[in-house]
């Protein structure tokens, strides 16, 4: 085969135009002609002036802005060097940009100043897709993923690490006042960078230590970023923060095998879930107006407090009990039967538990206590395996709503229950998996909570962009219909 000759010098009468380089289904091409579907109303909406001031150097334009962080963070561009760079050099970007060159500077204004329309802007896709007829509301999943947050995990203390370092702290900022009074003398009235800096990070330890020993501090606090915290992901500790997501499938077919579409997001620096669980089902039914029929949890975000919230509410939801089913062992508290008269539980060896009275935990769950009878359980054959508790025999803690629970796991053992709950992990993995690895939500960029709220819900809005481009590439005659369904009503 002979080899085809090549000149870099070469130059042409007739150029490429940038848009003949840019191919007819790009994604560029996607969010573009979605930016600029956005009326005036939905610009309003999101809080957002189009036209820019009568005095001045002229701004760039805020669709042209809002186009380039939209599609960096769909391709895992997320820092405004590197979108800079990608104007650049990328034709893509070249192209959403229309060879404007924002610097870095001018997208992380847009950024910061519009941070919270990321929220709104998240409602919008959900709406697009709700209103062209996209979303299957048959079911959803909620679930949580741990990210780390812009610090390491060696920056996170509890109470017993901060004294200690600011007992370290204290011995540099003597031994560096002892060494600035003999400079003094030479003549130098300046106080030393480095002594200046610990007394910053001795401020800081001060702060962090008020947190932890406040009664309801955190257990951990980290000096990079106080609003991490300490939390376990699946590879190992992270100092991060836990971002919830609600998804539902698109209908079949719309958008090939992975149409999925998130509708609600949340962050939290709790590493548990189950606080989460009512919160993000109103979220996503308010998006998406009507809601879906079920939701999918994991047993993370199972409590009694919450199956009787839902239940008030009238949500259906699945979740497995977190304490495990029947079958566990032949004493587990299960087995136990209540009887409501009596207001006591009966053991599987015949014998009474009576009501002793209640306890509050921690987080505020009220537990009802039954005890056995200490003579009972002396002579059972069952001791040692039941309890080991030799003053009082067996004890039972039981939630408040232990009726509910028991219902509940009723419905779970049900064949319709156990074939929907198989859905949450193909509706919610692949999200997560999304989300990270191609949009490379590993690690949130920036620091504090309310920032990483809104980075996670650009996330998801670019996750829901990447998910209606995939329609709208399938369906060309559909497309000024797909875009018309992100008009407001
Ligand atoms: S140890 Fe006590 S509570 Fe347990 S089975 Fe025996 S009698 Fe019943």
């Amino acid at each position: 085969m002979p080899v085809r000759p090549f000149s870099r010098d070469q130059s042409w009468l007739l150029p490429p135009s940038l848009d003949e380089l840019v191919p007819e289904d790009h994604s560029v091409r996607f969010v573009a002609a979605f930016v600029d579907s956005l009326d005036a109303s939905a610009w309003d909406e999101l809080g957002i002036r189009l036209a820019g001031d009568p005095l001045g150097t002229a701004a760039y334009h805020p669709r042209l802005l809002m186009a380039v962080w939209l599609h960096g963070f769909m391709s895992g561009i997320r820092s405004a060097r590197k979108l800079e760079r990608a104007c650049l050099e990328q034709l893509p970007y070249m192209w959403l940009a229309n060879c404007q060159r924002p610097d870095h500077n001018t997208l992380w204004r847009f950024y910061r100043d519009n941070r919270k329309s990321m929220r709104k802007l998240l409602k919008l896709t959900v709406r697009t897709a709700v209103k062209a007829g996209l979303v299957d509301l048959a079911v959803q999943a909620l679930d949580g993923t741990k990210v780390s947050g812009n610090a390491t995990g060696d920056r996170s203390y509890k109470a017993e690490g901060l004294e200690k370092l600011m007992k370290r702290v204290d011995g540099a900022i003597a031994d560096l006042e002892a060494q600035n009074r003999t400079d003094e003398e030479r003549g130098r009235c300046r106080l030393p960078k480095q002594l200046a800096k610990m007394k910053a990070l001795r401020e800081h330890v001060e702060v962090a230590l008020a947190q932890v020993m406040a009664e309801e501090g955190p257990s951990n606090v980290n000096l990079a970023d106080p609003d991490a915290r300490l939390m376990k992901s699946r590879h190992g500790f992270v100092a991060g923060y836990n971002a919830q997501a609600v998804v539902s499938p698109l209908r079949e077919g719309v958008a090939g095998a992975s149409g999925l579409l998130i509708t609600a997001v949340g962050v939290d620096n709790e590493p548990s879930d189950y606080a989460r669980l009512v919160p993000m089902i109103e979220e996503a039914k308010e998006a998406t107006i009507t809601g879906a029929e079920v939701t999918l949890a994991d047993a993370g975000y199972h409590s009694e407090a919450n199956l009787e919230a839902v239940r008030e509410k009238g949500y259906r939801v699945l979740m497995p009990d977190r304490q495990g089913g029947k079958g566990v062992g032949p004493y587990h508290r299960d087995r136990f039967v209540y009887e409501r008269e009596t207001d006591s539980y009966t053991c599987p060896e015949g014998k009474k538990l009576e009501f002793r009275g209640v306890t509050k935990r921690r987080d505020g769950r009220v537990i009802r206590v039954y005890h056995g009878s200490r003579e009972d359980c002396l002579s059972c054959p069952a001791f040692g395996r039941c309890t080991k508790n030799r003053w009082h025999g067996r004890k039972l803690q039981v939630g408040v709503y232990e009726e509910v629970r028991l219902k509940h796991r009723e419905v779970m053992e049900s064949t319709e229950a156990k074939a929907l709950y198989k859905l949450r992990k193909e509706l919610v993995e692949p999200v997560f998996g999304i989300l990270k690895e191609v949009q490379g939500a590993t690690r949130f960029l920036l620091r504090g909570l309310a920032n990483v709220q809104g980075e996670w819900e650009l996330l998801a809005t670019a996750f829901n962009l990447r998910t209606l481009w995939r329609v709208w590439r399938r369906r060309r005659p559909e497309r000024s219909l797909l875009l018309r369904a992100a008009q407001p009503s």
